[in-house]
């Protein structure tokens, strides 16, 4: 396809949801066109997301363990460094073969992939600004919006990525600071937190709420997270505010004061991280010129079938509503394509997994306890601790515990909770049982091989409606 020719379908954004929905109408036959503007394709996720800091968390940790935990398992280890240009260019290594292997399958499936920044000129047409210079205007039957999200800016704090960062500079500093104060105890601030940590900074995280762990993490296993990366050498100021900051001296100041009681002190550190959330990504995409709104928080307004009011216009992932996950936005793709091409499509925003990557890791489905008494529901709950898991301690890896949470009255599960090693491989299980409607008493009764780390997830289960046999 040219780019002239009017296209089937026309995505903006080449992120998790543009790039799948893409390849997904490839392989449909439509004539589709994916537009990024980036120079490269995967968006935050693959570039400056999921990827980097997955990279950075495994190899921070395996360094971390090599320096404090081999001891007890027979290693005796010389003189351990840190070789930190080395780490980030093996993180860079990482991303660059998952990009690559996008643009790979872009070819394969027949996509045209266009380098530039979109922006509507009509309800079926979008001028492209190239990147190699110039512009092209192109059309499409159907126009599908995947522009993600940035960094919530912190009023105030001018980012400047090297000294006050957001994520996309955590993930790139070039030395190790010695003092990093993190104002975000969510998903960002503490995986980031952690690499930081392990790495030899002194990290402090500010955390507006009484809670860490960002929305939807269950407080019992929010309160064991913090208990264990406090351990690990974190500090943390819960239910304190920041009220402004100073960068101009060496060190960075930030006033920050105690909800209750209004405690005020300075906190002085070389790097700041502000992780207060992301917001949805539309700027510059011209849709005041179609007349489409988005609504106070940024997000682009849709119906069940993700339409706009122009409803050949359809918007996914980040830059809508729900959470801002890469799974979630990669279901919506295929939902989507599904809608154009066959007229329905399915998502359960109900079984969507969370997985924060520190160690031990947190990962959750479906409802956590507060919510379920907000709802009023009767639940049980059954837990199994990692320390009576065989396969845990004989990896001597048994901080945590999985949590279900089941209808009292049915035993059908309602809610999935894991700290522990492996919970985000271990919430696929978890994930596959609510999305069958199984109940507690379906999974306690499915063989589980032993020794693994799974077995605590079937002894929870057990617990839920009787007894775990191991505790
Ligand atoms: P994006 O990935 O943001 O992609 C949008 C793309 O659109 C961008 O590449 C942008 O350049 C392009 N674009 C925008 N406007 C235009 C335009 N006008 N013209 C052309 N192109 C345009 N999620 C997880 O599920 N697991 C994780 O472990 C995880 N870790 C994360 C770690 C960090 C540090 C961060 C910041 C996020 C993480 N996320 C994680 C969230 C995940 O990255 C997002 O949910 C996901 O990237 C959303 O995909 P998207 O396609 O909607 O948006
Ligand atoms: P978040 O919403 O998860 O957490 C932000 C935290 O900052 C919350 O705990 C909030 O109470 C706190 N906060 C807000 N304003 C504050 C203030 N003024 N002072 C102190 N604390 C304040 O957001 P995030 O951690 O920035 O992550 C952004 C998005 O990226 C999330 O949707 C997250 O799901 C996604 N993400 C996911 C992963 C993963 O899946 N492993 C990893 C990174 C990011």
């Amino acid at each position: 396809a040219t780019e002239t020719e009017q296209q089937d379908l026309v995505i903006i954004g080449g992120g998790v949801a543009g790039y799948v929905a893409a390849i997904k109408a490839g392989q449909e036959g439509l004539k589709v066109t994916c537009i990024e503007k980036r120079g490269v394709l995967g968006g935050t996720c693959l570039n400056v997301g999921c990827i980097p800091s997955k990279a950075l968390l495994n190899n921070s940790h395996l360094y971390h363990q090599i320096l404090h935990d081999t001891k007890a398992r027979g290693i005796d280890v010389g003189d351990v460094k840190l070789n930190l240009t080395q780490m980030m260019k093996s993180k860079d290594t990482a991303v660059a073969g998952l990009t690559k292997g996008v643009e790979f399958l872009f070819k394969k499936n027949n996509v045209n992939y266009v380098k530039g920044t979109a922006s509507f000129t009509g309800e079926h047409e979008v001028k492209v600004n190239l990147s190699e210079g110039g512009e092209t205007s192109i059309t499409g039957k159907n126009i599908l919006i995947a522009t993600g999200s940035e960094a919530t800016p912190f009023p105030g704090l001018e980012i400047d990525e090297k000294r006050i960062v957001t994520s996309t500079g955590a993930i790139a500093l070039e030395k190790v600071p010695e003092t990093m104060t993190v104002i975000g105890g969510g998903i960002i601030g503490l995986e980031m937190a952690s690499v930081w940590s392990r790495l030899g900074a002194k990290v402090t995280v500010v955390e507006f709420l009484g809670q860490i762990g960002g929305p939807g993490m269950d407080a019992e296993i929010a309160k064991s997270a913090q208990k264990i990366l406090k351990k690990q050498g974190i500090e943390f100021k819960v239910n304190t505010k920041v009220m402004g900051g100073d960068a101009s001296g060496e060190k960075i100041k930030l006033e920050v004061e105690a909800a209750k009681g209004g405690k005020q002190e300075t906190l002085e550190s070389d790097v700041v991280l502000v992780a207060i959330g992301r917001r949805p990504y539309t700027a510059g995409l011209g849709l005041e010129n179609i007349g489409l709104e988005t609504d106070d928080k940024g997000r682009m307004v849709i119906d069940q079938e993700y339409r706009t009011k122009l409803p050949h216009i359809r918007v996914i992932g980040d830059c809508t509503f729900g959470p801002m996950l890469a799974h979630k936005a990669e279901e919506e793709a295929v939902a989507a394509i599904e809608y154009i091409t066959k007229g329905h499509g399915h998502v359960n925003y109900g079984a969507i997994p969370s997985v924060m990557y520190t160690h031990p890791e947190v990962a959750w489905v479906g409802q956590n306890e507060q919510e379920l008494k907000a709802s009023e529901t009767k639940y049980n709950i059954g837990t199994f601790p990692f320390s009576a898991n065989s396969r845990a301690k004989t990896n001597l890896d048994t901080e945590g515990m999985v949590k279900i949470l089941a209808d009292a009255e049915t035993d059908r599960i309602l809610g999935i909770h894991i700290i522990g090693p492996n919970a985000g491989e271990m919430i696929a299980e978890g994930t596959l049982a609510l999305e069958y409607g199984a109940s507690s008493e379906d999974v306690a009764r499915t063989c589980h091989a032993h020794p693994t780390l799974a077995e605590a997830f079937k002894e929870a289960a057990m617990a839920t409606y009787s007894k775990a046999v191991h505790f």
